[in-house]
């Protein structure tokens, strides 16, 4: 049966509900010192003010060795009443140390497999999707590496690829790599940050691939592109692409959570669902608040064993 592989266990997709499709409860990382998202109560709280403004899942895009906190999102999913997914993977290599990508070396893809089917070290809790991430406008020897090994540990299980666009670029060499050589189908693929590279053909293009594409995160860093994403999506809506598009608040700073005075997850429902239904209507909207995410995130899974 097909599933959504939530961190309580494998969900019929169709009872996903309204979906916040990329998004983060923890994150760490050297590059973010000082900001990390590492804070039970506050991801506990923000993810209750998701829930309250109508929110009934999360997808956490957090990859391997970030601070996951794969062993909290259980009980966090739980008392907010709003279902959580979780992430394998791997990010770019500045967000780690030398020592830990060489312990990984020639074992990346047996990794993304066990911690889809067995569980995330010891926590029991398994991952429904293998995060990784692109460079500047081209992939370097790194994001090949993470991106070969999210392609064969996807060919093992079907789990979706989400992938990290770095400022919005490279998704066409994201695609050749993943979809041509790494044999992938699109529309197992979902595109992250395209929101930051507002740039209609290559959006069309991507999309008539047939992968899904992630418009997510309102952030002080990317701020002069936010006020182009509606237009962005309401022009791939009017190409037909309306059945390809997904929505995240990639909350990835503690500033930037709702429950410390940023936009945070409820940002998604409060202000974006009415200014995108503006745009293009009610309908579009929560087809792809809701329907989308079910399709992008549910995998026929294999058996257990
Ligand atoms: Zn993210």
């Amino acid at each position: 049966m097909s599933a959504v592989r939530t961190v309580l266990g494998d969900l019929p997709a169709d009872r996903l509900g309204v979906c916040d499709a990329h998004d983060h409860l923890f994150l760490g990382s050297p590059q973010l010192a000082g900001r990390e998202l590492n804070d039970a109560a506050a991801a506990r709280a923000e993810l209750a003010a998701f829930g309250a403004a109508g929110g009934a899942a999360v997808v956490q895009w957090t990859p391997y060795g970030m601070g996951r906190r794969a062993a909290d999102l259980p009980a966090l999913s739980r008392a907010a009443g709003v279902h959580v997914v979780c992430a394998t993977g791997l990010h770019q290599a500045a967000h780690y140390t030398p020592d830990t990508l060489d312990a990984l070396r020639g074992r990346l893809p047996d990794l993304f497999v066990s911690e889809l089917t067995d569980g995330i070290g010891t926590s029991g809790v398994r991952a429904g999707l293998i995060k990784v991430a692109g460079g500047f406008h081209g992939l370097d020897a790194h994001a090949r590496w993470t991106m070969t090994a999210a392609a064969e540990a996807h060919r093992a299980t079907g789990a979706p690829v989400a992938v990290h666009l770095e400022h919005g670029t490279a998704a066409l060499d994201v695609l050749d790599l993943l979809c041509g050589a790494g044999g992938v189908p699109p529309h197992r693929v979902i595109l992250g940050h395209l929101n930051r590279s507002p740039d209609p053909v290559v959006h069309r293009q991507a999309a008539a691939v047939g992968c899904y594409l992630a418009f997510d995160g309102p952030s002080r860093a990317h701020h002069a592109t936010d006020w182009r994403m509606p237009e962005a999506m309401a022009a791939l809506v009017d190409a037909g692409y309306g059945d390809r598009l997904l929505l995240g608040g990639d909350t990835v700073v503690a500033g930037a959570r709702s429950v410390d005075g940023g936009p945070g997850m409820p940002y998604l429902l409060r202000r974006l669902r009415p200014r995108l239904a503006a745009e293009f209507g009610t309908e579009a909207v929560e087809r792809i608040l809701t329907a989308n995410p079910a399709e992008a995130f549910a995998v026929e899974w294999a058996a257990e064993g």
